[in-house]
Order: C-alpha cells, then sequence, then structure tokens
C-alpha cells in the first residue's frame, strides 16, 4: 500500500508539473482537437479549465506522498529494485545508435532554434500539428501547412521515417523503453490496446482539418508568416522532461512507442500509404534462418516474420517507422534498408508454391 501510495503520489506530483509546462496537454490533447476543430472550435477557447488542473494536481500529489511517507511500511529493499538501472540497458547497435544521436541533434536544433527567437534573430512560426488545426478553423494557413504537406509527400518516398528520426517524441519514447528494458520489464510485450486506434484518432485530425479548410475555402488566408510564435524555452525543455516519468508509465502499461501506434494522428495518416513507400527492410531469404529475432525486437510490433514466411522481398507493413532494429538484431545480416521492389509474377509462383506445400 504504502509503495503504491508513494507511485501513485510521485505521478500524480509530476503530471501537476507537467501540466504547468503546457507540453503534455498539447500533446495528448492533438487527437481530441481533431474532434474540437469539427466544431469550429479548439482547446485553447473550449479548455481554459485545463489551466486550472495543476495546482489541484500537485497540491494532490503532495497529499498523497505525505500520506505514504508517515504510514509505516516495509523496508526501502523492495524499493531499491524499482531504481533504475540505466546502466543494464539493452544493447544499441549500430542503426539504434545512430538513431539515437539524431534524434537528440534534432532536439537540440529546435532548441537552438527557440534561443535564437528569444533574442530576436530569427522568427519563424511553430509547425506543430496542433498549429495548423487551430489555423484551418480560423482560415488561414501558414508554414505550418507547408510543412506538414511536405511531410506527407516525404513519406511517400521515406515512409514513416518522421516517426523514426525526426519526431520529437521519438527520444523520450525510446528512452522510457531503455530504462523500462534496464529494470528487466519487457516494452516489447503485445499489450491490450486495439490498434484501429489511431485510425479513429487519424480521422478525426484530417478530417476536421480539411473540413474546415473547405468551410473557409472562399476566404483563406495564406501567409507564411501565420502560425503561433515559438519562444517558450520552459514550455519546450521542461514539457520534454516531466513528459518522460508520464511516458514511462504509459510504455510499461501499453509497450513500446504507445503514442505512435494508438494515438498519433501523423503516424496514422503515413501509416496509410507507407506500404508504397520507395525506401524498405529489404529480406535476404537465402541468409534467414527463421529465427524471428526481427519480429521479437520490432518496436512498432510488426510482424515481419509475416513477410518472411510469404517469401516477399521486404517488409510491405504500414507501422514501420524505418528504425533498423529488425537489422540490428539479425544474427545472419539478412535485413537491410533498400529499395521497394513491386512482386514478380515468379514471387508470386513461388509463394504459392509455400503455401500449398
Ligand atoms: S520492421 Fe524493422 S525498421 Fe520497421 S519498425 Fe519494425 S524494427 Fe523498425
Ligand atoms: S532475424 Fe534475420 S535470420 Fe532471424 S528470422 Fe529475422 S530475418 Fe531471418
Amino acid at each position: 500500500m504504502k509503495k503504491f501510495l508513494t507511485i501513485l503520489g510521485s505521478l500524480t506530483l509530476v503530471l501537476g508539473i507537467a501540466c504547468l509546462t503546457g507540453e503534455i496537454i498539447g500533446c495528448f490533447m492533438t487527437p481530441i482537437d481533431g474532434f474540437l476543430y469539427l466544431f469550429g472550435t479548439t482547446s485553447h477557447n473550449t479548455m481554459a479549465f485545463l489551466l486550472d488542473i495543476p495546482q489541484y494536481l500537485i497540491s494532490a500529489g503532495i497529499i498523497i506522498l505525505a500520506i505514504a511517507f508517515i504510514m509505516k511500511g516495509k523496508g526501502s529493499k523492495e524499493d531499491d529494485k524499482l531504481n533504475l538501472q540505466l546502466a543494464n540497458t539493452s544493447k544499441f547497435g549500430p542503426w539504434k545508435k545512430k538513431r539515437t544521436v539524431f534524434q537528440y541533434a534534432v532536439l537540440v536544433i529546435i532548441f537552438v532554434h527557440l534561443i535564437l527567437t528569444v533574442l530576436g534573430l530569427t522568427n519563424i512560426k511553430g509547425v506543430c500539428p496542433r498549429s495548423l488545426g487551430d489555423m484551418a478553423v480560423k482560415g488561414e494557413l501558414g508554414i505550418s501547412a507547408v510543412f506538414w504537406t511536405s511531410i506527407i509527400v516525404l513519406s511517400l518516398v521515406w515512409g514513416r521515417v518522421l516517426c523514426g528520426w525526426l519526431c520529437v517524441y521519438a527520444p523520450v519514447q525510446e528512452t522510457a523503453a531503455n530504462m523500462l528494458t534496464g529494470i528487466g520489464a519487457n516494452p516489447l510485450k503485445k499489450k491490450f490496446v486495439k490498434k484501429g486506434l489511431i485510425y479513429i484518432t487519424t480521422i478525426a485530425f484530417w478530417g476536421s482539418i480539411l473540413f474546415n479548410i473547405i468551410k473557409n475555402i472562399n476566404h483563406i488566408d495564406f501567409n507564411i508568416n501565420n502560425g503561433d510564435s515559438v519562444n517558450n524555452i520552459w514550455l519546450y525543455v521542461g514539457g520534454l522532461i516531466t513528459m518522460l516519468p508520464l511516458t514511462l508509465l504509459f510504455t510499461h502499461l501499453f509497450g513500446n512507442r504507445f503514442f505512435c501506434k494508438y494515438i498519433c494522428p501523423i503516424g496514422g495518416l503515413q501509416s496509410i500509404w507507407n506500404k508504397v513507400s520507395l525506401l524498405k527492410v529489404k529480406i535476404d531469404h537465402k541468409k534467414c534462418v527463421n529465427c524471428n529475432a526481427c519480429t521479437k525486437n520490432c518496436q512498432m510490433g510488426v510482424a515481419i516474420d509475416n513477410y518472411i514466411k510469404e517469401g516477399d522481398s521486404c517488409v510491405r507493413d504500414g507501422n514501420c517507422i524505418m528504425c533498423g532494429d529488425c537489422i540490428d538484431k539479425c544474427p545472419k545480416n539478412a535485413l537491410k534498408f533498400g529499395i521497394i521492389e513491386r512482386k514478380s509474377s515468379s514471387q508470386i509462383n513461388e509463394n504459392e508454391k509455400r503455401k500449398t506445400a
């Protein structure tokens, strides 16, 4: 009980601090905003009361922690097991190393941009997908629209490379998964959330943006300078730091990359045409020994073994985020990134033979 209250109190406290930054609310409000945009409004207008939530959460967290502190309980031996043993974090393969460096470099670039904005040396507006939604509701479009249109087109070539390598939430989710692996939890294990959830959030978000653009079509104001000003360092740094403990909890409950798999409307949209994007994970069937290490280690839960059984030349799955973990884990170097190959008639015949064998 004492342990439970300590964890509950800590999480409530952290959630309160996270809400103070606004960042956590912003992220998790993204799919909900989809529904709000449909009614021509945004969470800024309708959820003003959320701004009061942090003080209640922080107070509740402190009270719960105080109760846990004065309760009699077992010693700290069990609690010690909970300490995050980062030293045991799973080994990083070559692609994971490259990806981690890249992800943190993106965070640093954004941070530098923020500082330049605060110093008044640049004034590039926010490109967050919520900015695009907020602007569509008002009949305004700006750099956010250009950015997200480019990303959508880019994903036709590189698939969900944005999710694997560029997204600001990617390093937070992967760090949480590494920490959980370090203490012996298994965030790769399949959890109970239905995958179809992501299509609901995707349709709500993008459908409502399209709906508002069409609604405002006669008075759309397109100006590259439209959009939210980007100058809040606390929102960015504080948001990222306070998101980590919550991400640990959600990753433990719902598995690796829970946000990419079940919630994010950007990932959901890209996953629809990711199946036909040009760059893919290619399979060398002569080298493969069917050990299944690739499937077991895919952080997006892609059933690579199905493509191997089918005799396919590459992994054509909408959920693949081009992370390279499967390539790292294959003991026979049977996987690599490469250009997609259409299924040839001989391959289709070969697959038919496999199925009937
Ligand atoms: S299939 Fe491979 S590259 Fe794609 S998400 Fe899974 S581990 Fe990453
Ligand atoms: S890890 Fe490599 S050898 Fe094992 S099943 Fe996957 S592709 Fe085949």
